[in-house]
């Protein structure tokens, strides 16, 4: 048996203490929906659990024109909040899409947008995972691949970023605001998550330390032409095979602005600024999305079992774009 320590933070200052004290075993815990999984098949192993859930980080607030989401607000009081629902419907859509009710009323907006891969040699101690122990191999690459990434794949990993919300946030430009040893910062959502390259293991730009306190979503003319679809194996508490977030601002018929991520087929929540050229200043119509569509997967690099995830994210695109469109 392994001892782990627990302690409940009481205010940031204790936090970051705390956290600090321990830079590589002590980690900060949320709603534990992903966490404690984790811990219980040895994949994390944390010496020191700092329980955040006593800071004030549970607010949604209006700022700015737009919104301040903090740490701790839970997926499912996120989704339901009216601002959401009004401004953002594209958001709560992500979120309702995600996990089920119940742990969608323990999981924090923190603990969502850096939940780990879903990758199952990563869950897997006796498999090879550069993501979990940097330099023994990927048994994924040779292995059952049918759930990885396509887009922005190394060889050193293929594994999906598994958040619905993330790409939600990523159609959003969020910023995500932290606090550390060295102060507070703010990084650009698009920013905040890294592609595996040679080093799986770093997955953000989070450093050691630094806690999540709050994300902030700008004022958004996208709320009547928006859609978040999800394709998965089953109708509820599954992960995405392929997902889309899309954003239009339509002018008439013509696109003025579009924003477009993909969720299932990223090795990080998938913006696609390729898709969002194909359709500015066009129509919005069938033959554009199509365009749009190509332009996002262009790049796509299937593996042996996953290539049926091209296809299916072209389609799960043109037609979240359709349905955002009022066209479907
Ligand atoms: C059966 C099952 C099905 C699921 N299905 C889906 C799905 O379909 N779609 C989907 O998107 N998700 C799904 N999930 C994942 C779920 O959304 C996440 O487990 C949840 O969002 C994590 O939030 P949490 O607060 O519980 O995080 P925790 O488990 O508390 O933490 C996760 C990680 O974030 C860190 N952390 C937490 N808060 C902070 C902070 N404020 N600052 C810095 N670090 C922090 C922790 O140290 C830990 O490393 C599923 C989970 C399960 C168990
Ligand atoms: S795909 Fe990434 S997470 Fe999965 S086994 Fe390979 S290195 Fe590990």
């Amino acid at each position: 048996m392994r001892p782990i320590d627990y302690v409940a933070a009481q205010d940031m200052k204790g936090a970051l203490e705390k956290l600090g004290s321990r830079p590589t075993d002590a980690v900060p815990i949320g709603g534990g929906t992903n966490l404690v999984d984790l811990m219980k098949i040895h994949v994390q192993n944390p010496a020191l659990l700092v329980d955040i859930n006593a800071l004030p980080l549970s607010q949604i607030e209006e700022a700015d024109g737009g919104l301040r989401i903090g740490a701790l607000v839970r997926n499912s009081d996120l989704a339901n909040h009216p601002l959401v629902r009004q401004r953002y419907p594209v958001l709560s859509e992500a979120l309702l899409a995600g996990a089920s009710p119940q742990l969608r009323n323990l999981a924090t907006v923190g603990g969502n947008i850096l939940q780990k891969t879903r990758c199952s040699y990563f869950r897997d101690v006796s498999q090879p995972c550069n993501k979990r122990e940097p330099g023994s191999g990927c048994a994924a690459l040779q292995g059952f691949n049918r759930m990885h990434a396509v887009l922005g794949t190394s060889d050193k990993c293929i594994a999906t970023n598994p958040s619905d919300m993330n790409v939600a946030l990523a159609v959003l430009d969020a910023t995500v605001h932290v606090t550390g040893p060295k102060g507070d910062r703010k990084i650009a959502f698009g920013d905040f998550h890294l592609v595996p390259g040679a080093h799986p293991e770093r997955e953000t730009v989070l450093q050691p330390g630094e806690l999540i306190t709050h994300v902030t979503l700008p004022a958004s003319g996208f709320a009547a032409n928006s859609h978040y679809l999800k394709v998965r194996d089953r109708a509820s508490y599954a992960f995405a095979l392929t997902s889309a977030a899309v954003a239009l601002e339509l002018e008439g018929k013509t696109v003025k602005s579009a924003r477009v991520a993909l969720g299932g087929v990223g090795t990080k929540p998938w913006r696609s600024p390729e898709a969002e050229k194909a359709l500015i200043g066009q129509p919005a119509d069938e033959v554009r999305f199509k365009a749009a569509a190509a332009a996002a997967l262009k790049g796509a690099k299937p593996q042996k079992h996953n290539g049926f995830k091209v296809e299916l994210a072209r389609r799960t695109l043109i037609r979240a774009l359709s349905q955002a469109a009022g066209l479907a």
